[in-house]
Parts: C-alpha cells; sequence; structure tokens
C-alpha cells in the first residue's frame, strides 16, 4: 500500500477543476453496468484526489476502480466544467503499474498482450496455428464446451473476439510509395497498425486506394512499428515512448503534408505523442511536431474536396448505421466528418443509433481484461445497432467492429460490418456490397 510516487501523479489543479456535479456519471459506460460512485468519472476523481492527500493509498480495492474505467473519455464530453479526465487517467495509470503489484494471473494475462499484440511479426508468426485451430473445428468444439471461459474467462474473451484467419501469411502488399492518381495534390503518409496490417489488410489497401484516387501521393515507411494505444492505455510507460520514438523515426524527413491512419484508437494515441514523449529531451519537439501532422483518414478526406466520382453501392437505397468510436467522438472530437463521407454516397441513407455515443465496450484490450462489463457493454451496442434496421454498419476501428461482430453473430444477426474507407473504397470502384 502506497501513495502516488513523484514521478507524474495526476496534478491537483485538474482535480480541483471538478465540482462533483455528477453529470458525467449518465455517459460513463462503468458506471452504467457496475452502478457504483467509485466505478465512475468523479468517484475516480475522489480517489485520486484522496491518495494525492494521503487520505487513501494505491492497493488492490483502489486500483481496481481505475482499472475498470474503460478510458473511453465520455466524461470528458460530458463534462461542463471542462475537467481533463483524460489527463488525470493518463498520468494514474504508470502510477498502479509501478506502485502495485499485480496477481499472477494478472500478470500473465497483461505479459501476453504486451510481448505480443504491439509487434506484427510476433503476431505474424502464430497465423498458422491459429489457422488450422480454426480450420480444423477445434475452436467451434472449445467454443460448444465452453472449456476457456470456465477456467480461463479472459483468455475466452481473447479468443471469442479472434478474427476468421483467411490467409497463413497476410503480406503487406502495399509499396514504399503510392503515386497519386491524376494530378498530385498531397503528398501523405500512412500509418499501418499492428493489429490491422495482419488481420485487416484489405482496410489498408482500401485506405491507400481512396487516397490516391483523390490526388494522394501515398508514403508507407517500412520500419513503422506499432502507434504505443496498447500500452499507452493500461500505463505501460516505457513500451509506450519507445514505440513512439520508432514510429517518429520511421516518419521524420519524409515531407509529409499529413500522418494519416485509419484506426480511432491509434490516431488518438499518434496525436498524443507529444505527451507520451514530454519528458524526452530529444524527442519533444519531434513528436509535437509528429502529432500535429496525424488525422484520421475521414478527418482528412472530409478536409479536401473530393476529385474521384463515388457510384452508388446497391441497386436500391442502402441504409447504414454509422458507429461512433470513443476515440474519435470524444477523444479527437470527430463525429460529423465520417457522417457526412457516408452521405456523399450516391443511395446511402444513414439512420442513427440509440446510445450513440456509449462505448461498445471493446475499449483497447479492456474486452479481455475485463470480460463481463465489456460483454454487457457489447450486448448494448449491438441491440442499439440491430434495432436501427440498417443494410449494414460502418465502423472506424478495428477493436469497436471485432466486439460488435462478436455480439451481433451472439444474436444471431447477419449485419455486415464495413471500415467507412472501405465503403467509399467501392464506391469509388463502383462495387455494389
Ligand atoms: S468530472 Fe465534470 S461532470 Fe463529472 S462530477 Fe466532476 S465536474 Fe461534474
Ligand atoms: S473514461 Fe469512460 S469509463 Fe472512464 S470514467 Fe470516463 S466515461 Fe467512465
Amino acid at each position: 500500500m502506497t501513495n502516488f510516487d513523484a514521478k507524474n501523479p495526476p496534478k491537483q489543479e485538474l482535480i480541483d477543476a471538478c465540482v462533483h456535479c455528477g453529470f458525467c456519471l449518465a455517459t460513463c459506460p462503468s458506471y452504467r453496468v457496475i452502478g457504483k460512485e467509485m466505478d465512475s468519472p468523479r468517484g475516480r476523481i475522489y480517489l485520486m484526489d484522496a491518495i494525492n492527500k494521503d487520505e487513501a493509498t494505491i492497493d488492490t480495492t483502489t486500483s481496481q476502480h481505475f482499472d475498470s474505467c474503460l478510458g473511453c473519455l465520455a466524461c470528458v464530453t460530458t463534462c461542463p466544467s471542462g475537467v481533463q479526465y483524460d489527463q488525470l487517467i493518463a498520468a494514474t495509470r504508470p502510477q498502479i503499474e509501478r506502485n502495485q503489484p499485480r496477481s499472477l494471473a494478472d500478470r500473465s494475462i497483461r505479459a501476453l498482450i504486451f510481448n505480443l499484440f504491439p509487434y506484427p511479426n510476433r503476431l505474424r508468426i502464430l497465423l498458422p496455428p491459429l489457422w488450422l485451430y480454426q480450420k480444423s473445428g477445434l475452436q467451434q468444439l472449445v467454443r460448444n464446451i465452453g472449456i476457456l471461459k470456465k477456467f480461463a474467462p479472459r483468455l475466452a474473451a481473447m479468443e471469442a473476439i479472434l478474427p476468421s484467419i483467411t490467409s497463413l501469411a497476410p503480406q503487406n502488399n502495399l509499396p514504399q510509395v503510392i503515386p497519386a492518381q491524376g494530378e498530385k495534390r498531397y503528398r501523405v503518409g500512412m500509418i499501418l497498425g499492428c493489429v490491422q496490417r495482419l488481420f485487416f489488410s484489405p482496410v489498408n489497401e482500401a485506405t491507400a486506394r481512396v487516397l490516391t484516387a483523390n490526388g494522394c501521393e501515398v508514403v508507407i515507411p517500412p520500419t513503422q512499428g506499432c502507434c504505443a494505444a496498447l500500452p499507452a492505455h493500461q500505463g505501460q510507460e516505457a513500451q509506450a515512448q519507445a514505440l513512439a520514438r520508432q514510429m517518429i523515426d520511421s516518419f521524420i524527413d519524409k515531407d509529409l503534408d499529413a500522418i494519416i491512419i485509419n484506426a480511432a484508437g491509434c490516431g488518438h494515441t499518434l496525436k498524443e505523442y507529444g505527451h507520451i514523449l514530454a519528458d524526452d529531451p530529444e524527442y519533444k519537439q519531434k513528436a509535437e511536431e509528429f502529432a500535429s501532422k496525424v488525422k484520421d483518414v475521414q478527418e482528412f478526406l472530409a478536409g479536401i474536396d473530393l476529385t474521384a466520382e463515388l457510384h452508388p453501392l446497391s441497386s436500391a437505397e442502402l441504409t447504414l448505421v454509422y458507429q461512433d468510436a470513443c476515440h474519435l467522438l470524444h477523444g479527437q472530437k470527430i463525429s460529423l466528418q465520417p457522417r457526412q463521407l457516408l452521405r456523399k454516397i450516391p443511395g446511402v441513407k444513414l439512420r442513427e443509433p440509440m446510445d450513440a455515443s456509449l462505448c461498445c465496450g471493446s475499449a483497447g484490450i479492456y474486452n479481455m481484461l475485463q470480460p463481463e462489463t465489456a460483454d454487457e457493454l457489447g450486448r448494448q451496442k449491438a441491440n442499439n445497432l440491430i434495432n436501427t434496421g440498417a443494410n449494414a454498419i460502418a465502423s472506424p476501428n478495428p477493436g469497436c467492429s471485432l466486439q460488435i461482430k462478436k455480439h451481433l453473430e451472439l444474436k444471431g444477426s447477419d449485419v455486415t460490418i464495413f471500415h467507412p474507407v472501405e465503403l467509399l473504397d467501392y464506391s469509388i470502384q463502383g462495387k455494389q456490397i
């Protein structure tokens, strides 16, 4: 049991900005599911205050209330007093990692995740055994018996969102520089992601095609790794900083107008590099310059004149529902641009789900670490999306797509999920869905 250590504890002036009005409680997903004050933004801010003032300690009880936070940042959007909960929880998580020993089970699952997911070359090695696991029928057997769920619920949660492996060795077929089609208007960098490049490579290919079709020369440095979102969201400071430095080095001196990312969670972290490397004198300025160029692909496309012609995606009217990803909506304040782009596609009608701004429960690796709360949120999100009656779902984040797909399937729904940029790509190519 200890207090916050001296290395960047949550700032007292940010804590004091909270007037305890409670407006944020209604929009907090952990409070909605768990129903306890200490699992709400206000409760967590009370806890930070108490630990800062030596009235409480970091221990098993208090740390579990920080662990239960999804980091969705809905409270930041809601708070009328402008409380920077994002900065507060970002300062608290590394404190928990440094000062609160975790159980063996907790350490093991975290070690597996942090040593695997941010490294595409390690993930790639797993593809053949995973492919065999799925194709041999073993996956179905394991799920039917429910053996993992019984003995290792977090591993079961990880297994439940495993995407279908269609290729044993997905390659990044994208060259290092792709010329613009027609007149070159912009030169942009493109980030491939780690999970994205292995399990969602068609989204990366669609992103490159849509950008080049609209006059962008696309630069894809091969040395780029993971954006650092997974370790950053879990307070793994040193790992996040090392990955951020590698990413900056990959894109430096490339003379780019913008650095494009198509995954919401990664985009939010890339824009935070100035904070992540604030204490690094060598990288601080480079990190700020890098972050200032980062744009979500939808943010970028909505801000330029689209020159590629768009065609209908269906012979009849197509009803879509756009699923707000928290790290776009709350983290980057991007909600209009994706809707504006989708409405440009001829014949598309957009519907809005209930509780559009509520987290789906994915939240990076939250659905693997806190499967019960995540499952309840996933169920609610799937219901709300199905109830729109839309033909397809547009989802701008791979984690959200996997989480929602799992819960759609559990409900027997066959509504398909696309990344919005895939829909734009199909529309440019004149493909029907
Ligand atoms: S964080 Fe904001 S909304 Fe929530 S209790 Fe504090 S002041 Fe009110
Ligand atoms: S980040 Fe999300 S889960 Fe965490 S306190 Fe804020 S609203 Fe609740």
